[in-house]
């Protein structure tokens, strides 16, 4: 099959990659679309030290698995669990120690024309979400994770720090809770995108300092981190979201000083993002900037490289 490989080194499409075999734990899904993330161009840059196909974000049709899902519209869950440990058994696969992560960790990804999913980690796609919707739905069930780890009331004041992909997705997200949301962010064009879901958007260079009760950072870079922290009030919480492969350099004094309770927050789970998809509550496709073949992966791949990129997707 056809699949863009990453060597530690550089990436390349190979036309004769080995098709991903089912047995009685893991699917196979024919790839529709992928969704190129931050996340894959970090790995580029050598977070987790991953060789292999990249991509995490896919929707396809089950071509191999059990017989109740076969040919039917998927999604599917990164995180591969043992099935086995304690974390694995309270349903936290996203936590198990010895978890391999799709296109992350020791396992293939998306960006393939078939990629190898445990059964378990698949989700039906409703008829009413399209493609170009549903392979949001990872990144989306992230920024839905916020709301299983932090309790937000109507009228709580919560600043998104970033305008990117993740940022608007988060600021969309916790709209849904009543919450008075703020967008803060460095590009006009990525703002005006976030100010049309109802979200309040300031640019970084109208900023004056103000407190917040929950500060999310979503910007994908060490620097947000420390305007992030001075915008939490004392007692708030802050929410870390980017996953930066290179080492953060911060005064942790505020934490201590003002009592902040600092949460890191990366994946979770999928049926409250797909229901959003379902009854659009959230509106992801102005985020795709543009469509490749699988064919052109690394044209891609390059161009999502590139500032102020929105969503680039592969068409497998
Ligand atoms: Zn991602
Ligand atoms: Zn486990």
């Amino acid at each position: 099959m056809r699949a863009l490989v990453w060597d530690g080194d550089k990436l390349a499409l190979s036309s004769s990659y080995h098709v991903p075999a089912a047995d009685d734990r893991m699917a196979v899904v024919k790839v529709n679309l992928a969704g190129i993330c931050s996340t894959d161009l970090q790995i580029f840059k050598g977070y987790m030290g991953f060789r292999g196909v990249p991509g995490h974000e896919f929707v396809g049709s089950v071509s191999e698995g059990p017989r109740d899902i076969l040919g039917k519209r998927v999604v599917g869950e990164i995180n591969f669990g043992c099935g086995q440990c304690e974390a694995c058994r309270r349903d936290l696969n996203r936590h198990c120690p010895n978890r391999s992560v799709m296109g992350i960790l020791n396992a293939d990804g998306a960006f393939a024309e078939y990629v190898a999913v445990p059964a378990v980690n698949l989700h039906l796609v409703p008829d009413k979400v399209s493609d170009e919707e549903a392979v949001f739905t990872e990144p989306l069930a992230a920024a839905f994770e916020i709301l299983e780890q932090v309790q937000l009331d109507p009228g709580d004041q919560v600043l998104v720090l970033g305008d990117g992909k993740l940022g608007n997705l988060c600021a969309q997200v916790l709209r849904l809770t009543g919450a008075s949301v703020t967008a803060l962010g460095k590009h006009e064009d990525k703002l005006k995108l976030i100010k049309r879901t109802g979200v309040r958007t300031i640019l970084l260079t109208d900023w004056t300092p103000r407190l917040f009760d929950v500060v999310v950072e979503a910007t994908g870079s060490p620097s947000g981190l420390e305007l992030a922290l001075s915008a939490v009030r004392p007692r708030g919480t802050l929410v870390l979201k980017s996953t930066i492969s290179d080492n953060h350099d911060v005064f942790l004094a505020p934490v201590v000083i003002n009592e902040i309770t600092v949460i890191g927050s990366r994946c979770g789970l999928f049926p409250p993002a797909l229901e959003a998809l379902e009854e659009k509550s959230v509106s992801v496709t102005p985020l795709i900037e543009k469509v490749y073949s699988l064919n052109d992966g690394v044209d891609a791949v390059r161009h999502a490289t590139g500032q102020g990129a929105r969503k680039i997707l592969l068409r497998a």
